[in-house]
């Protein structure tokens, strides 16, 4: 699965790291653009396209697609 946080939408809320049932979204370091705290994304190969995240992030940051999709 393709999944990705736009640096410049996420506002570090950390709903999709509650919501997701894979657990693919982790509490990282990283500042974005913004000066928020953006996730990171591990295993996104147990990702199961549920789209839960997708629904729950007030900023639609985030994105899945699978990969023949991306392509
Ligand atoms: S689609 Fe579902 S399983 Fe995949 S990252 Fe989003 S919440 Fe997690
Ligand atoms: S739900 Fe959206 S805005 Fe909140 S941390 Fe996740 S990607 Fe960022």
């Amino acid at each position: 699965m393709k999944i990705n946080i736009d640096e410049n939408l996420c506002k570090g809320c950390g709903f999709c790291i509650e919501i997701c049932p894979k657990h693919i979204f982790k509490e990282s370091n990283n500042v974005n653009k913004k000066g928020y705290t953006q996730p990171n994304i591990v295993d996104p190969d147990s990702c199961i396209f549920c789209k839960q995240c997708e629904l729950i992030c007030p900023e639609m940051a985030i994105s899945v697609k699978k990969e023949e999709e991306g392509k």
